[in-house]
């Protein structure tokens, strides 16, 4: 057997076009236009990269969208007020600060200062407390893209076993909560876990972000699973070229899985324009319109 591929760049485009659509309606009938800010305290290279992909994107959307970059230098107390100036500021839905931050500049106090209608990373623990509630409108970006990836491939998961592997507050914690409320039977694993190959063998959904490539072996992977890989690991390719692979063996879990996300190309795909989806629905929801079903 060899699984069937999960194109996340197909679905990605799919879900672009929704939100598409409904900024069209958004300006048209309210001539309400989304903003999104985008922070940047630094120049590490990687972020860079992101910030600009996020962006590019927004601008392609026709949402409003500014970029704020400060030296690595800056302050906590700059950091601090640049927030607290964009939390005021009507015409900006949805904030994000590009993470890692300088070590002079504490992580939380940033998150503690963001507006968490305008948290569209979803990292605030008021929007973390929201999902536990199942009461969320902005939840984690690549979590949710990870759920519409489930949803168009499998429909229904009730009752399935699903497994993630990592519990970071960025992913693995949202990505639980959003399969348990799917009705899922949920098993989160990590780092102590005991029989991690065992454990997972048992998943029908097997969700990897643990950041070790090719970690997941393929004799892992229950016959017939849907495989979720979300790491993103750099990783030499010889003649001095580096290529990206996941944290699953690809090669190997693609002959037992019945679906499979590649790396690239798969989860990646769907996180900028599940930012989009976020800023979308904070606009909506500071209107005090209808959140938009994209
Ligand atoms: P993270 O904060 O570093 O967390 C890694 C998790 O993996 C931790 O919970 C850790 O367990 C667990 N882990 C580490 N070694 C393990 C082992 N030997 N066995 C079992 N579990 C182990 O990572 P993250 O931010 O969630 O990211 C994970 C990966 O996803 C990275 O490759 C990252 O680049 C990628 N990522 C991709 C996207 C995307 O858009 N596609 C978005 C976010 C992240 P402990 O808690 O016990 O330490």
């Amino acid at each position: 057997m060899s699984a069937s591929v999960i194109d996340g760049k197909l679905h990605a485009a799919k879900l672009k076009a929704r939100i598409a659509e409904a900024t069209g309606r958004l300006k048209a009938e309210h001539g309400l236009v989304p903003g999104l800010a985008t922070v940047l305290v630094g120049d590490d290279p990687a972020s860079e990269v992101y910030v600009r992909n996020k962006n590019k994107t927004a601008e392609s959307l026709g949402f409003k969208s500014v970029h704020h970059h400060l030296p690595a230098t800056a302050s906590e107390a700059e950091v601090l007020s640049l927030v607290k100036a964009l939390n005021a500021d009507t015409s900006v839905h949805g904030i994000l600060v590009q993470l890692p931050l300088p070590k002079q500049i504490r992580e939380q106090a940033v998150l503690d200062t963001l507006d968490p209608a305008k948290d569209v990373d979803a990292l605030t623990p008021t929007n973390a407390g929201l999902l536990l509630s199942g009461r969320a409108k902005l939840v984690s970006c690549t979590p949710m893209g990870v759920m519409i990836l489930l949803k168009e491939t499998l429909g229904p998961i009730a009752g399935l076993d699903a497994l993630v592997i990592g519990r970071s507050l960025l992913f693995g914690k949202p990505a639980a909560q959003l399969l348990l409320a799917a009705n899922a039977t949920v098993t989160m694993a990590h780092s102590k876990t005991r029989d991690l190959a065992g454990t997972a063998r048992r998943a029908d959904i097997l969700v990897a972000a643990i950041g070790r490539a090719e970690f997941v072996k393929g004799d892992w992977v229950k016959p017939g699973a849907t495989v979720i890989d979300v790491g993103i690991n750099r990783v030499e390719a010889g003649e001095g070229k580096t290529k990206l692979v996941g944290d699953v063996d690809y090669a190997e879990a693609a002959k037992i899985a019945a679906h499979i996300t590649p790396v690239p190309g798969g989860v990646g795909a769907m996180t900028i324009v599940c930012l989009m989806r976020n800023t979308l629905i904070a606009a909506a929801s500071q209107a005090g319109l209808a959140i938009p079903d994209v």
